[in-house]
């Protein structure tokens, strides 16, 4: 089937997870209007699952009830987060539905999946999407949304262009994920970047958001992720906005998630500005995972080192930020990873026990000025031809599969090899086993930053002073002033 490998994406040669299927599972899953219950019916192409698996331990307290179709109607029910099939045969089909009520009421203001508004709700796609527990290499599944009236779906799946609803490949890509759907009255909204199209859905609030603003947000974040080698890391992300988050900054709360496409979720206060959106860190930083794979968690540091460098240097090179901003926020970065290294953990340490110490910063800085080391080296030994962003380049170009969890390592190894020289690896062994945060005086002089307390200043006669310019100097995209000058 080549349909599924439509590319309506100029500039993305395929979507990673998918194959050509030869059989398709096809689900069609109802909608109520009052998002009270999904009523799903599934039928298998070819011999049916022996069983299907969930992914949310909530699914069985949500399921309400299910039989097999035919030959003829016989229970089924879940036993924990699996379900059996036996007796299904070929072909066969199976209706079940499942109560959105639990996930209405477990609302959660942490901006966590089950968010319901009082009109959208956002809900996790695992509470209801029952499915065999892997797909081989010729299966796909196609879901098929019948909504009421006025009503909208969003999900981080591959949207078939042609479909009289909105009909989707779930796709192998990162098919085990965690991922979201969101349903109400919203209006999903496509924003074309280099390289992908985002699909927003903007959630209702009190008051309501401001749709168009939060369009030229996200699409300005997206733009500058995109300019970091030209084009959006993914294809088809989905992007979530849920208004309402109770703090004075304008997105107190966001997070990735892998499932699917991978999708950003933005719990935001649809009070503020657009102006503090546009200047604010966090949409860059969310965008900016998207480079990479997903990643063992143990290896947390190097997504969010990755992301925490480049929601300096998008914004400092859109013209978000000046240079000298971008260095100072960076230094102020290790300032706060230097203060948390109070145990003298190695990084190792510190990222299994970034939760539980509640350590983010000396994690997320530490990562961030191990990816900083490697950008200056390889600019340093190329002479500029090369940097993190002409690596990242390559990387995504062979690297970026749903499917696939990298570790760090594997990650810096495929980094050497783009490079044609070793240096990210010998970076992670200097600093991975070794306790506390890393001693950045040397890097600091060959680049002309100077720490004085709190302010970085710059020498411009330092070796490497020309690499640090390079990394914030104006890029291919810049954030239009009208952006940074909107009221509202
Ligand atoms: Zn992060």
């Amino acid at each position: 089937m080549s349909r599924i490998a439509v590319v309506l994406l100029a500039g993305s040669a395929f979507l990673p997870g998918f194959a050509a299927a030869e059989r398709v599972h096809r689900y069609t899953v109802d909608v109520d209007a009052d998002l009270a219950t999904l009523r799903v019916d599934a039928c298998f192409s070819g011999r049916a699952p022996t069983m299907l698996a969930v992914e949310s331990q909530e699914a069985t307290s949500a399921f309400v009830e299910g039989k097999t179709v035919s030959p003829q109607p016989r229970a089924l029910a879940p036993n924990g987060m699996e379900m059996s099939l036996r007796g299904v045969p070929e072909n066969g089909c199976i209706a079940y539905s499942v109560s959105l009520l639990h996930a209405r009421k477990t609302r959660d203001h942490s901006g966590y999946a089950n968010r319901w508004t009082g009109r959208d709700l956002v809900t996790e796609v695992g509470l209801w999407f029952w499915r065999p527990p892997t797909l081989t290499a010729d299966e796909d599944i196609e879901v098929s949304f019948r909504l009421p009236e006025g009503f909208a779906v969003s999900v981080p799946w591959h949207p078939l262009a042609d479909a009289a609803v909105p009909t989707y490949r779930v796709g192998r890509g990162a098919y085990n994920r965690t991922s979201d759907a969101a349903f109400g009255r919203f209006r999903e909204i496509p924003i074309d970047v280099p390289g992908a199209r985002l699909r927003l859905a903007v959630l209702n609030g009190k008051p309501a958001p401001d749709v168009e603003a939060m369009r030229r947000w996200i699409e300005d974040a997206a733009r500058s992720v995109a300019a970091i080698y030209g084009r959006f890391p993914v294809p088809e992300p989905q992007v979530l906005v849920l208004p309402g988050a109770p703090a004075p900054e304008p997105t107190p709360w966001a997070y990735v998630l892998r499932g699917g496409q991978g999708s950003a979720h933005f719990s935001v206060n649809q009070r503020r500005p657009l102006r503090e959106y546009v200047e604010d860190w966090t949409a860059p930083h969310e965008l900016s995972h998207l480079l990479l794979p997903p990643t063992d968690p143990n290896d947390a540091w190097l997504s969010e080192g990755i992301a925490s460098y480049y929601q300096n240097v998008t914004r400092a090179r859109s013209g978000v930020l000046t240079a000298e901003e971008a260095w100072q926020n960076i230094h102020a970065g290790f300032r706060r990873g230097r203060k948390l290294d109070t145990k003298g953990l190695t990084l190792a340490q510190a990222t299994q026990r970034m939760y539980r110490d509640n350590a983010y910063m000396r994690v997320y800085w530490q990562g961030a000025a191990i990816v900083l080391a490697g950008d200056v080296e390889l600019r340093a030994l190329t002479d500029g031809r090369q940097s993190l962003d002409t690596v990242l380049d390559a990387f995504g170009r062979c690297c970026l599969d749903p499917d696939r969890e990298w570790t760090a390592r594997e990650i810096f190894q495929r980094f050497d090899a783009i490079a044609g020289m070793p240096v990210f690896v010998p970076i992670l062994d200097a600093q991975i086993d070794t306790p506390g945060f890393p001693d950045l005086t040397s890097l600091y002089g060959r680049l002309g930053l100077e720490g004085l307390g709190g302010k970085v200043a710059f020498r411009n006669d330092a070796p490497l002073a020309r690499a640090r310019d390079a990394i914030m100097a104006p890029g291919p995209y810049r954030t239009p002033r009208a952006l940074l000058g909107a009221g509202s």
